[in-house]
């Protein structure tokens, strides 16, 4: 039996192969205490059972999120299939019934640097997609932003970016089936926005902790999404950078993908506790969460976070910073990574190829809220 995370995004810690079952401990996140993601390829003997113990989950950054948790694995790094598994407060507990000799265990299905690679090189072979670096890393990695559109003749500007954290892969699968869905020639609904809209997409936030295997953090230990207040380029130049570049051209809607360890389910969460949160915040998001709900069942406003208390949103998240600083519609996506449990895939759970739908789907609410917004019809100024 072998078990290595030495590669892109990997990390296991091996405690203890000679029990059983055998003992894995998750990596904290460089400089920093969280850890939630894993990522190990083992190897075997075709036909044994291989009993597993991660001895450290409930330390973990979000222990809810191992209730009712599947682990991801795949045999051919292509389709991944969910493992039963077993937490009992302390522990997770699963195991592998080897069919090849060698398998992929993951937190959910990773997303990789050369695949992130891939997708910029795709994207900037299309007429309407300019490729830009807004600068490095602290590890010198670039920080790329696509641009999609027009810019200079454009009413108007949507701001997506993702994996702030970058154990939340489900969030550039997101990014992928968006990308491939605006620029699909046959979507009508994306020519018809591409008509008289700019989308400026940040594929991936965070790729340093990417590569280095972090749930939650960049090169240094900083949460990206605690870092809008202040950026600097010394702690969290990803941060930096492009809110710089928010700043230059600004924006009518701003979205950030993310995923939740714990909640079973898709949903939005809104600035609503920002000082300037007014009827108009509230018109947009009523708006685009009514169409979202509309074009797809995966989504639902039922559960999520609980609201901020007016007043009392934390400032250096992104999505409170950009509502505030733009006065207009921002919302942080979360997606599960166990699966919606109101339209569960006993297979899979939640996919790569569902983030992929649910994307494509936005773009509806996308347009209705920018149709609202040109139809003029502002809202009364009253308290929301
Ligand atoms: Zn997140």
């Amino acid at each position: 039996m072998h078990i290595t995370s030495a590669f892109d995004g990997g990390n296991i810690t091996l405690v203890n192969a000679d029990s059983s079952p055998i003992e894995l401990a998750i990596r904290q996140d460089n400089n920093s205490d969280f850890y939630q993601w894993f990522y190990f390829r083992l190897e075997g003997r075709v036909g044994d059972s291989y009993p597993l113990r991660f001895v450290n989950a409930g330390k973990a950054a979000y222990p809810a999120g191992w209730d009712n948790y599947r682990v991801c694995a795949s045999y051919d790094r292509d389709h991944w299939f969910r493992l039963d598994a077993h937490y009992d407060g302390q522990c997770l507990d699963f195991t592998v019934d080897l069919e090849q000799p060698s398998v992929y265990l993951a937190y959910f299905a990773p997303y990789s640097w050369e695949r992130h690679l891939n997708l910029l090189a795709w994207a900037q072979g299309h007429d309407q997609v300019q490729l830009e670096t807004l600068g490095q890393t602290l590890d010198g990695r670039d920080m790329s932003l696509l641009t999609i559109g027009d810019a200079a003749t454009a009413k108007h500007r949507v701001w997506m970016i993702a994996r702030q954290h970058p154990g939340e892969t489900m969030a550039e699968w997101f990014v992928e089936g968006f990308l491939e869905s605006l620029l699909d020639p046959a979507n009508p609904g994306a020519r018809q926005l591409l008509a008289d809209t700019v989308f400026y997409l940040v594929p991936n936030m965070n790729p340093d902790g990417s590569v280095r295997g972090h749930l939650r953090t960049n090169a240094v230990g900083a949460n990206l999404n605690r870092e809008w207040s202040n950026p600097t380029m010394e702690r969290s130049p990803e941060v930096y950078l492009v809110r710089q570049r928010m700043l230059q051209v600004g924006g009518d809607i701003f979205l950030d993908i993310h995923g939740d360890e714990a909640l079973p389910v898709n949903f939005v969460a809104a600035c609503e506790g920002i000082p300037g949160y007014d009827a108009r915040h509230a018109e947009l998001e009523q708006r685009f969460k009514q169409a979202f709900v509309a074009v797809s069942p995966d989504f639902q406003t039922g559960r999520g976070y609980e609201l901020d208390k007016p007043g009392e949103a934390n400032m250096t998240v992104g999505t409170n910073w950009c509502g505030h600083q733009f006065r207009t519609l921002a919302l942080t996506l979360e997606m599960p990574f166990k699966d919606n449990d109101e339209l569960p895939d006993t297979g899979e759970g939640w996919s790569p190829d569902r983030c992929r739908q649910l994307a494509q789907d936005i773009l509806f609410p996308i347009r209705e809220t920018l149709a609202h917004m040109d139809s003029g019809r502002n809202p009364v100024d009253t308290p929301a």
